[in-house]
């Protein structure tokens, strides 16, 4: 399976290029499903007040799933197109959350954690918030919220589950725990994880997750799906051969896609 669960596209603000031209781009370079999943609209801060260009606004995300619908049927006969959303968990949101993911036909919806409180972790523009804090305090608290995100049933998709390695920052102590405790959340609620390769392009150097939490993954049996996290259609796919490569080292046998928020297992054939 050659597919790609994980992109954004220029309605975020933060990312380049149309819906129509990742999918051209899916098409070109022979992907077998693409998933749209731009990030949901800000919650919990006021756009007005806060980092521009970070997603969407409530009024566009009728506008994006309508464009990813008619997109779906345009191309039918080229691409498998799959329309999902990244919807942060933001501790506390859990109904409003709830309710932006009921109201629109999702073929999958990935959860991540960006936020912990109002600091988006994932953003270079705000990375001086690491400063003078406790560091091994800072991954307690991300596992606990992607543990309570897990915990809600709300996602198919756990989106980057290690993202709080992105900037480099690094814990004294031995993290495996927290990652296995977590795991262990994940397999209990049963969802699905994602390897996404975009850590590769970030100071981490390395995908997310590592080569041993995927290992303790499919010990466990976490299904687990391939994304790129592409923000420019040149990223489509990005090193997605080296992740399946990396998922079968790692004991996967099979890949995880979805269709109208049902999940499906084919076995993973690491030639495509
Ligand atoms: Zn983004
Ligand atoms: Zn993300």
């Amino acid at each position: 399976m050659f597919v790609d669960y994980h992109t954004h596209h220029e309605r975020c603000g933060h990312a380049e290029g149309t819906l129509e031209q990742y999918i051209q781009k899916g098409i070109e370079i022979g992907l077998e499903q693409i998933g749209l999943s731009d990030h949901m609209p800000l919650l919990h801060v006021d756009p007005a007040n806060y980092y521009p260009e970070m997603a969407m606004s409530f009024e566009d995300l009728p506008y994006y799933v309508e464009e990813c619908l008619q997109l779906k049927e345009k191309y039918a006969k080229q691409i498998d197109i799959k329309v999902g959303l990244e919807a942060d968990y933001i501790e506390g949101y859990e109904e409003q959350i709830s309710a932006i993911i009921q109201q629109y036909p999702w073929d999958y919806v990935i959860g991540s954690v960006h936020f912990i409180g109002e600091w988006d972790i994932t953003d270079y523009r705000q990375t001086h918030e690491w400063n003078g804090k406790n560091i091994d305090s800072i991954y307690e608290t991300y596992y606990k919220l992607l543990q309570q995100a897990a915990a809600t049933e709300m996602y198919d998709i756990i989106g980057h589950f290690d993202v709080i390695k992105r900037f480099g920052y690094k814990p004294e102590m031995d993290t495996k725990e927290l990652e296995n405790q977590t795991l262990h959340v994940v397999k209990k609620h049963d969802i699905a994880l994602e390897c996404n390769t975009s850590g590769l392009r970030m100071p981490a150097k390395e995908m997310f997750p590592s080569e041993r939490i995927l290992r303790y993954a499919s010990q466990l049996g976490i299904p687990i799906t391939l994304s790129s996290d592409a923000h420019k259609p040149n990223q489509l796919a990005y090193a997605l051969k080296d992740a399946q490569k990396l998922l079968k080292t790692a004991g996967f046998q099979q890949i995880a896609t979805f269709q109208a928020r049902k999940r499906i297992l084919s076995d993973f054939n690491c030639e495509q």
